[in-house]
């Protein structure tokens, strides 16, 4: 009599099928990774001990005449993470401009046509700004889901900042990003903070979309205005459209209560330069 394989014995099948199983997942793991590349920490990072809370007005940031300088990775970032503080920004009269890292091109289902995704995302970007009031809004022009935090992007933001001269600077937290995140979010992000630092940027670096919070902009006055700039990106949530706007206004709950505020954005706030 011919022994059945030990494996087939053991797990019911052979070691050849499992390997063949394991390929595929590989393979599925690769293409996922390739239509949205996430970056995964096994554990939360976030400061050992919670950070001492600066109150907004000791930042000044929603101020009449105030230089923010926004930096994103992709065209519709801005509109969930900070709709509600670029709103409030325009009704301050701040002067704002937003400079996108990527051109766009990946968005989301279906990839039919890049160059044209990419033309459409930027042109609901562009109607995103005017909603804001803020300035037209600039694209660096890299790949989507390609982006990398090397001295050709580092480079390109310390010129944007040297022609802004910005008295803040908001960007994406790479220290303390959630656990699953886009990897251009944290390249951005890192990228705008060594941009800040070669430029010798005197102010506030304002990070969002961060475990490490430690201030809030209170954003509840104009917040049904503040999602017209998530409607504007109509493109990137079709249907989702209300969950997204449900699920920003949402988190603003969230972190007014953590701040005590009605509705907040939260940041983790650092003063750079003398
Ligand atoms: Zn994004």
């Amino acid at each position: 009599m011919v022994k059945k394989p030990l494996a087939k014995r053991l797990f019911g099948f052979s070691f050849k099928r499992m390997g063949k199983l394991l390929l595929g997942m590989a393979v599925v793991l690769l293409l996922l990774y390739w239509w949205y590349p996430l970056q995964i920490d096994l554990v939360q990072r976030r400061p050992a001990h919670p950070l001492p809370v600066i109150p907004p007005e000791q930042i000044g940031l929603v101020a009449k005449g105030n230089r923010v300088l926004v930096i994103t990775a992709h065209p519709d970032d801005e509109g969930y993470y900070l709709c509600g503080t670029l709103t409030m920004l325009k009704h301050a009269g701040a002067k704002v401009q937003i400079v996108v890292c990527t051109n766009g091109d990946k968005g989301f289902w279906p990839f039919v046509n890049s160059a044209a995704i990419a033309k459409n995302r930027q042109k609901e970007m562009r109607e995103a700004c005017r909603r804001y009031g803020t300035l037209e809004p600039i694209f660096l022009g890299f790949r989507d889901g390609r982006l990398h935090a090397d001295q050709e992007v580092i480079g390109k933001l310390v010129d944007q900042i040297k022609a802004f001269k910005p008295g803040y600077i908001i960007c994406f937290d790479s220290d303390y990003p959630p656990r699953m995140s886009h990897s251009d979010h944290r390249a951005s992000g890192y990228a705008a903070a060594k941009a800040a630092e070669e430029a010798q940027f005197s102010g506030w670096l304002m990070r969002f979309n961060t475990f490490g919070p430690n201030t809030a902009i209170d954003v509840g006055k104009y917040w049904d205005e503040a999602v017209l700039g998530i409607e504007a990106h109509a493109s990137q949530y079709g249907e989702r459209l209300e969950m997204v706007k449900f699920s920003a206004g949402n988190n603003t709950y969230d972190v007014g209560e953590r701040f005590g505020m009605s509705q907040g954005e939260q940041f983790r706030a650092v003063k750079m330069g003398p």
